[in-house]
């Protein structure tokens, strides 16, 4: 199958999805990692519009390579962000699907980022993995707004190594509620990858971030 065709597939599956949970269709972030611009560019005259990465350099060369008619686009930053990358990804992204920790937010403070921000939940029994815990979710959110330069969008989860997908969103669609009462318009959940899409979605994801079945392998 060539790139269009998987593009169509997906998005008919995506379609198909949400009218069968009943819900509006969810923002596609095709994650463009390991692939080089020209296929950005390529999904570009496909429609698409939103593009994710998940390293700083690999994303700010793309950024910066992109040749489209319009800056009708967004860069999603997907990966775990180091403090001193803030000043690099903030010139290029829109949005920050991986505020995952306190010091990162310091650092977005200072340099007055202005982007959308999902807070990254540690979703798994792991105390160790990334994320923010699901019993300091709140606390956390009130310092993100705090800071008047960013905008608190919603929560966001990768799909954990040890924890099924049903209950991995099951959980991130809690937090969700929950942060409903600090942050009653951050409803937007990122969540669902190639190979659980259709399952984030029936459990209301509004941001999917989707790789390599778009993208096919990378070389
Ligand atoms: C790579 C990546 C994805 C996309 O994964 P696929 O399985 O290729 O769809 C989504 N989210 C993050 C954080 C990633 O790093």
């Amino acid at each position: 199958m060539s790139l269009d065709q998987r593009l169509a597939d997906v998005r008919a599956r995506i379609k198909q999805s949400s009218a069968l949970a009943n819900r509006e269709e969810p923002t596609l972030v095709v994650v463009t990692k390991n692939h080089p611009v020209e296929l950005v560019e390529q999904l570009y005259r496909l429609g698409e519009r939103d593009f994710g990465e998940n390293k700083d350099q690999e994303a700010r060369a793309k950024a910066q390579a992109l040749e489209t008619p319009e800056n009708d686009y967004r860069w999603h930053f997907v990966g775990q962000l180091q403090s001193n990358k803030v000043r690099s990804v903030m010139e290029y992204a829109s949005v920050l699907h991986s505020l995952d920790r306190p010091s990162l937010l310091k650092e977005l403070a200072k340099r007055e980022a202005k982007l959308d921000v999902f807070i990254q939940m540690n979703l798994t029994d792991d105390e160790n993995r990334g994320g923010v815990n699901p019993s300091e979710l709140l606390a956390f959110a009130e310092r993100v707004l705090e800071v008047p330069s960013l905008n608190l969008v919603g929560v966001m989860a990768v799909g954990g190594l040890n924890i099924e997908p049903e209950k991995e969103f099951e959980r991130v669609a809690f937090a969700s509620q929950n942060l409903l009462t600090v942050a009653p318009d951050a409803n937007k959940i990122s969540a669902g990858m190639s190979a659980d899409f259709e399952k984030a979605i029936a459990y209301g994801a509004t941001h999917l971030r989707i790789g390599s079945l778009i993208t096919g392998n990378s070389h």
